[in-house]
């Protein structure tokens, strides 16, 4: 399965990606003139957290085992068999907002105005996600979950090898950098 990774050492906190990803989500001009005189303005799928030298963008992980499937309750919510990602069927949401409550990450956001819940689906119909065309240092990246899993785990026996007493590093989810 592909999935968005983050290097989180080249994200600026710009948010770049999340005015793209409304401009191109969220909103009916799909520009981001338009789409800053939308009202209400429009949602991005991409939110960033943290400030200048701790920034990094957080969308859907598409988890393995995900809290929002099992919370959904008319089944709207679903994995989509062949890219592995979780979807939201549009015409079954009810704006009921339970995956909102159940997702760890926070990642599904209610259109009020639309009445249905809204999140990243990796930009699918297109050639590479928004976010990912948009980033201006190229913080973050489409990757196969193996690859970033092989990553994650070097990461984590650097990390290991720093708590040892070699130096002093936090382990950050996703955080593909070496
Ligand atoms: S566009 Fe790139 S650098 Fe800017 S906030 Fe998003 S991920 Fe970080
Ligand atoms: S919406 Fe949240 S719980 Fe559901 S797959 Fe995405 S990250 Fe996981």
């Amino acid at each position: 399965m592909k999935v968005i990774g983050v290097y989180m050492d080249r994200c600026l906190g710009c948010k770049t990606c999340e005015l793209y990803c409304g401009a191109e989500r969220g909103s009916e001009g799909k520009t981001l003139l338009a789409a800053v005189q939308e009202t209400p303005v429009p949602r991005p799928r991409v939110r960033v957290e943290g400030g200048p030298g701790g920034a990094f963008p957080l969308q859907c992980r598409h988890c393995l085992q995900a809290p929002c499937l099992d919370a959904c309750l008319t089944g709207a919510l679903h994995r989509d068999e062949k890219s592995g990602m979780v979807i939201i069927q549009e015409e079954r949401c009810i704006g009921c907002w339970t995956c909102t409550a159940f997702c760890p990450y926070g990642v599904i956001y209610p259109s009020c105005e639309r009445k249905i819940a809204v999140k990243c689906d990796r930009c699918l119909y297109m050639e590479k996600p928004v976010c990912v065309d948009v980033c201006p240092t190229q913080a973050l990246e489409v990757m196969e979950l193996d690859e970033i899993e092989e990553l994650l785990g070097e990461k984590r026996q650097n990390t290991t090898k720093a708590l040892a007493g070699v130096g002093r590093e936090g382990i950050r989810i996703l955080d593909i950098g070496r």
